[in-house]
């Protein structure tokens, strides 16, 4: 029968450690505290907040929103990671995205200071993520996926892995950690030539699209684990890359959407914020 990995067991495990670690800070009187930076009202930035401030809130961190309205100058923005960067009262900054137009992903991610980049976007931790430095940050999605197969016991030294999807927030980074892990890993992406081909041969198939219902039953061999980042939405439902029924009845493993690894990032954020506030209060 196919194993459902759910993301909630994964989150509430991350939440039990996460959740002693601040007792611990609380004792020696440091409150980890998470901001916020938000620019214009897109839903799904709202959505993203709104959960990420709900999961601070049930491990015991402070959470700041800065909101900005959409026409804020990138200066204005910039200045407020400036001195987000300064606070000592503030251990991690996630920058919610879609940004601006007139602001680059790449410029913020120069201006995060690499200790509080929780959400691992800094080229610093990007480097440290490369070398397999765990002092590093790492990207929350592509840490959460890592989570979920070291919870399952998910072999991955010399498994084949195909991951699908090569942006710089999820495929890149997670094909990387894959590696460390000593997986075999084939990134594939909107211009690869044959998509199955990869998918067939891999034992473990992860996708992080955004193209929904992208993976179907001839993507997948018999007894895969397949792993679905993808969060969109068909017809008012959510849905992932996945087409969830007909590939479950092929895998021996599946995450569902929702409930899979959504789940688990935003309890990988506030992880990584108490990793950041920790780091802080040993160096102060
Ligand atoms: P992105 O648009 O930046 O990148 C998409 C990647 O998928 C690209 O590399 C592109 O080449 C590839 N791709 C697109 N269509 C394809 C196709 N038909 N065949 C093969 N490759 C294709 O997106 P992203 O920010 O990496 O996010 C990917 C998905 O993951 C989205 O659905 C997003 O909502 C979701 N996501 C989920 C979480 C979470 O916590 N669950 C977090 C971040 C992103």
């Amino acid at each position: 029968m196919t194993k459902v990995l759910s993301g909630k067991e994964v989150a509430d495990k991350i939440n039990q450690q996460t959740q002693q670690v601040v007792e611990e800070l609380k004792l020696i009187h440091h409150i980890p505290a998470l901001a916020i930076v938000r620019v214009g009202e897109d839903p799904s930035s709202i959505a993203y907040e709104t959960a990420a401030i709900k999961a601070m809130n049930q491990v015991g961190i402070e959470v700041e929103s800065i909101v900005f309205p959409e026409d804020a100058p990138s200066e204005h923005i910039l200045s407020a990671i400036d001195d987000l960067n300064e606070n000592a009262d503030t251990h991690g900054i996630l920058v919610m995205q879609p940004l601006p137009e007139s602001l680059s992903r790449n410029e913020v991610a120069l201006r995060i200071s690499p200790d509080k980049d929780i959400d691992g976007l800094t080229p610093s931790n990007l480097g440290k993520l490369v070398e397999n430095d765990q002092t590093g940050l790492w990207p929350s999605t592509p840490k959460a996926v890592m989570e979920l197969l070291a919870y399952y016991e998910i072999e991955l030294a010399g498994s084949d892995v195909c991951v699908i999807g090569s942006s710089p927030v999820v495929g890149k980074p997670l094909s990387i950690l894959l590696l460390n892990a000593e997986a075999t890993v084939a990134n594939c992406h909107i211009k690869t030539k044959d998509l199955t081909q990869y998918t067939r041969q891999a034992d473990i198939v992860i996708s992080a699209t955004g193209a929904p219902h992208l993976v179907s039953p001839e993507h997948v061999r018999e007894g895969a684990v397949v792993i679905d980042v993808g969060y969109g939405q068909v017809d008012g439902k959510t849905c992932g890359d996945v087409q969830y029924d007909a590939v479950a009845e092929k895998a021996a493993a599946i995450t569902p959407v929702p409930g899979g690894i959504g789940t688990i990032t935003t309890a990988v954020l506030a992880e990584q914020v108490v990793k950041a506030a920790w780091k802080m209060t040993k160096a102060s």
